[in-house]
């Protein structure tokens, strides 16, 4: 079994308005690790499920980075 470096989580109105609310970080802009030229992860983690434009379709679920580290 190999590591388990992401969690998922429903994406739904509440989720939205708590983004909002709370100013919740969780993309790959807002982490210390991220590349913003590159755009890449410095631990060369595949960012797509978590980068910005990718919350900005209607997805039905959130994918958290383990990594995650707050600028
Ligand atoms: S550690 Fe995770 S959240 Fe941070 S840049 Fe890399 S993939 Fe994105």
């Amino acid at each position: 079994m190999g590591m388990i470096l992401a969690m998922q989580a429903v994406r739904d109105r509440q989720f939205n308005n708590e983004v909002v609310q709370f100013a919740f970080a969780f993309n790959c802009e807002q982490c210390g690790h991220f590349c913003a030229t590159e755009r890449a992860c410095a631990h060369e983690w595949p960012v797509a499920l978590h980068l910005r434009e990718h919350y900005a379709k209607p997805t039905p679920e959130v994918v958290f980075c383990k990594e995650f580290e707050a600028r």
